[in-house]
């Protein structure tokens, strides 16, 4: 859940909350799907996905669960590419009656590291302490994952035919530097498979609660572009005993401090400005007003005033920053050269092309070469469609009657990318509800708490009906 983000920077007080707020009650599943949902989870954390490990173990679970609930091994593929046998993905479908282009669910089945020394629990193992499901993907992603399974199980079992096929992939290598990312390569190599009208991505967003009380349903429509530039100094060299005026790590680090200092122009877009005035609608206070003055006609004193804040910053524009620095040869040889790795995130619609001119612009020495260091797909922004919109309030409103739903842009980046690129709308909205200022994706000690988990359940079993009805 690269793509996924909090707005923690904006909270108030962390609430410490052990059960769900009293107020967030809603449907439940019935216990068996349930207690499935509990044991899917915690095999699919017991099984160590991590970079190295790949995730055909995941995959392979996840199949035999959906041929021991009477899916067809036809509608159950285990799919690895032929070069990267253990980034294995899975994909099931179930049938409907042909009345649209299928529904498509994705969820990674891959985990970041976690070091065991640094946590109490073994990460590895599901652990239930204090109301909480402690692991290593519990929260990204396989908390998700459990449920749309067991969702999908339920409707098999219970003969449900949808107007449309359902098709789930949990797919491998989403977190891993994508040499095998699951969802690019099925829509490159397994079309036919994962076809849809429309993605559905859990990992990440969704619903989310403050201070004990229901706050929003945040909806992902769009994500900031990846774009990586290489800055590169080249000098003659010659003996550290006889220093000169010209060194290729002054002249590179001389740049990369204006790099340092310079602000990108603010740009707001579509999705942005919606974030910004419902989010702002809720936030008390001058903050409130200051984030709803983001999406008026004149944002600039706010603007100024909240890009301090790193989240809201990488809202407002483009952000690149040095990640990584290389330069010399020996301690006793001037440098030939000197190197720099600048990590940009483009707000979508601004090109690469744009972002070079403005670097070099901004570094002022036609000495530093920049480079792109890869080109970059640019997926389209899928906008919340009245339809879609109308279906999430329908969804939303049998568990938190009137709760908003907010579209958002991620600074980061999520596999809804690759549905985008391949022609698939896809919204990115996770089913589990989750205290906003206490998302530990990614971290030490993450954890789903339990109820939330339970109730999810039932989310995301009527979230995939509403929008799998035509
Ligand atoms: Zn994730």
């Amino acid at each position: 859940m690269i793509g996924s983000w909090r707005v923690s920077a904006l909270s108030l007080a962390a609430a410490l909350t052990l059960a769900l707020p009293a107020n967030a009650a809603g449907p439940m599943p019935p216990p068996a799907y349930q207690a499935m949902a509990r044991d899917t989870l915690k095999e699919l954390v017991e099984i160590n996905s991590v970079h190295a490990n790949g995730s055909t173990g995941a995959a392979e679970a996840v199949a035999r669960r959906a041929l021991a609930a009477g899916f067809a091994p036809a509608d159950v593929h285990v799919v690895a590419p032929a070069d990267h046998p253990t980034k294995g993905n899975v994909v099931i479908r179930l049938h409907g009656k042909g009345l649209g282009k299928p529904l498509l669910l994705i969820g990674h089945l891959d985990v970041v590291e976690a070091n065991p020394r640094d946590w109490p629990t073994d990460p590895f193992k599901l652990v239930e302490k204090d109301g909480y499901y402690y692991g290593r993907g519990t929260e990204d992603m396989k908390g998700d994952d459990a449920l749309v399974l067991t969702a999908l199980i339920r409707m098999k079992k219970e003969g449900f035919v949808p107007d449309r096929d359902i098709i789930a992939a949990f797919t491998a290598d989403e977190e891993g530097g994508g040499d095998a990312d699951g969802v690019q390569w099925l829509f490159a190599a397994h079309r036919d498979l994962v076809d849809a009208g429309l993605a559905l991505n859990t990992d990440g967003d969704g619903p989310v609660w403050k201070n004990a009380v229901p706050y929003y349903v945040g909806v992902e429509t769009s994500e900031k572009v990846y774009a990586t530039y290489e800055l590169e100094v080249t000098n003659r060299g010659g003996h550290s005993s006889l220093p000169r005026a010209d060194n290729a790590i002054y002249q590179l680090t001389t740049g990369l401090q204006k790099l340092a200092a310079y602000r990108f122009p603010m740009h707001l877009t579509d999705t942005t400005r919606s974030y910004f005035r419902e989010l702002g609608g809720l936030q008390k206070g001058p903050l409130g007003a200051d984030m709803q003055a983001l999406a008026g006609a004149s944002p600039e004193g706010s603007a100024e005033k909240l890009g301090g804040d790193p989240v809201i910053n990488a809202l407002l524009r483009t952000t690149c920053v040095t990640t990584m620095l290389r330069a010399g040869e020996g301690e006793s040889a001037l440098p030939s050269r000197a190197h720099a790795t600048v990590q940009c995130r483009l707000i979508p619609g601004e090109t690469t092309g744009q972002t070079k001119a403005a670097l070099e612009a901004v570094i002022g020495d036609p000495a530093i070469k920049v480079s792109l260091d890869e080109p970059v797909d640019q997926a389209p922004e899928t906008l919340l469609t009245p339809d879609v919109l109308a279906r999430y309030h329908r969804l939303v409103d049998q568990f938190w009657p009137h709760l908003p739903v907010i579209p958002d842009m991620t600074p980061g980046a999520s596999d809804s990318v690759y549905a985008r690129l391949a022609g698939v709308p896809s919204y990115v909205s996770g089913a589990i509800l989750f205290d906003i200022d206490d998302s530990r994706a990614h971290g030490r000690d993450e954890r789903v708490n339990i109820a939330a988990f339970d109730q999810g359940g039932e989310y995301a079993y009527r979230m995939i009906k509403v929008f799998s009805a035509r």
